[in-house]
């Protein structure tokens, strides 16, 4: 049976003594309510000026709060290379003015 990608993710936040992991931004103590992997949101957690510590498992642990903060950034990447694709198109069409 599959669990569903959130059920997964709660089940990675807990460690085997059944405590919560907690955020990995530098200096933040907060319980992590999400766990990314450090390839897709790397990216984004530094655009949003968060330093955040490496772990092993190559993933990133967030807070609630530095969770927004790193899904604004990665939504506006986003749109950005959905617009960029929009402009390429219209550049090419715009050529024969
Ligand atoms: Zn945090």
């Amino acid at each position: 049976m599959k669990l569903p990608k959130e059920l997964r993710e709660k089940e990675e936040l807990r460690t085997s003594g059944g405590s919560s992991k907690y955020c990995s931004v530098i200096k933040c103590r907060k319980e992590a309510v999400r766990s990314l992997s450090e390839n897709t949101w790397k990216d984004y957690v530094e655009k949003a000026k968060l330093k955040y510590k490496e772990n092993r498992f190559k993933k990133i642990y967030l807070c609630k709060k530095h969770y927004k903060a790193a899904k604004k950034i990665r939504q506006k990447d986003n749109k950005y290379n959905q617009k960029k694709g929009f402009l390429d198109d219209s550049l090419n069409s715009g050529r024969v003015r």
